[in-house]
C-alpha cells in the first residue's frame, strides 16, 4: 500500500506562507494571498475534525450499545444453558455443578423427589396436564423453601432440592414440608385428583463425594416409592443426623 499524504494541501499552504515570512518579502499582498491561504485551509481543517469527532463519538455510542447487547445475549444463553425451560429450575448439569461448588465451602443436604404414578396423570389427563403438573410443583417447593436451598429438574418428574448448610435431620424436616404443601392442597391444573411425590434425603460432608451422596439419596427414594410412596426416608448409611 503507498502512503498517502492525507495533508499534502495543506502542508503545501504552509509552505508557502512559511517561504514568505522567511524571504522577508516586502510586497503586503504577498502576505495578504498566503494569510487568506491559510484561514481557509484552517477553517477546513477545524470543520473537517469536527466531523470526524462527531463520527468517533457515535462510533463508541454504537460499540457501547453492540457491547452491552452482547452481554445480555451471553447471560441468556447462559442461563438457558443452565435451566430448564418448563420450570426454570437448575438443570441437572447446573445441579451437579452447584452442588460441587457448595461442597467446597460447606456440607450439603440432598433431597431428591420423584412424582407418585405421574405416568397414569399424563396417560389420563394428557401431556400438557402433566406439564402443568410439573410447573405448579416446582412453584410449590419454591414457596415451602422460602428462599431457602436451590431447586433442580433432574429428570422428567424428578427433582432436587440442594440445602448448602443444613444437617440431615432438618432436610428431613424441609422435605417433610414439602410433601405436604404438595399432597395437601389441589393442583390448579389437576383439582379432581391429588398429586403427591416420594421423597429421599441424604447428607455430604465438606469436600465430600456428591455422586455418592446422591445415589445414598435415590436409595432412599426407592425405599419411599416401595414403603407406599407420599413419604420421606433419609439416607440409612446417614452417620451425621
Ligand atoms: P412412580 O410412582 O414409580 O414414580 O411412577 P411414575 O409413573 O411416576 O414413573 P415412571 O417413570 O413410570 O413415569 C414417569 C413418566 O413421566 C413417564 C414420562 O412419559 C413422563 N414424563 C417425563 N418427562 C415429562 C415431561 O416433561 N412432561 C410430561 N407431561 N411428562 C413427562
Ligand atoms: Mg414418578
Ligand atoms: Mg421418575
Amino acid at each position: 500500500m503507498t502512503n498517502v499524504d492525507l495533508f499534502e494541501t495543506e502542508t503545501a499552504i504552509l509552505a508557502r506562507a512559511s517561504q514568505v515570512v522567511a524571504g522577508g518579502e516586502s510586497d503586503p499582498t504577498r502576505y495578504r494571498l498566503a494569510l487568506e491561504e491559510l484561514i481557509t485551509s484552517y477553517g477546513r481543517l477545524l470543520r473537517e475534525s469536527r466531523r470526524l469527532i462527531a463520527r468517533s463519538d457515535r462510533t463508541e455510542r454504537e460499540l457501547n450499545q453492540l457491547n452491552s447487547k452482547l452481554t445480555q445475549l451471553s447471560d441468556e444463553l447462559d442461563y438457558k444453558a443452565k435451566h430448564d425451560n418448563l420450570t426454570g429450575a437448575l438443570n441437572r448439569g447446573a445441579v451437579f455443578e452447584r452442588a460441587h461448588h457448595y461442597l467446597t465451602k460447606s456440607p450439603l443436604s440432598l433431597i431428591v423427589l420423584d412424582i407418585d404414578f405421574f405416568k397414569r396423570i399424563n396417560d389420563e389427563f394428557g401431556h400438557p396436564t402433566g406439564d402443568g403438573v410439573i410447573r405448579e410443583l416446582v412453584n410449590r417447593l419454591r414457596l415451602a423453601l422460602d428462599g431457602k436451598g436451590e431447586v433442580g429438574r433432574v429428570g422428567g418428574e424428578e427433582f432436587t432440592v440442594l440445602l448448602p448448610g443444613v444437617m440431615l435431620g432438618d432436610a428431613a424436616i424441609v422435605a417433610e414440608k414439602i410433601r405436604q404443601s404438595i399432597a395437601q392442597q389441589e393442583f390448579a391444573c389437576l383439582p379432581t385428583r391429588p398429586v403427591t411425590a416420594s421423597f429421599g434425603v441424604s447428607w455430604i460432608g465438606l469436600n465430600g463425594d456428591f455422586e455418592d451422596a446422591y445415589a445414598r439419596a435415590d436409595a432412599a427414594l426407592y425405599k419411599a416409592k416401595h414403603g407406599g410412596r407420599n413419604r420421606v426416608e433419609r439416607d440409612s448409611q446417614a452417620l451425621v443426623d
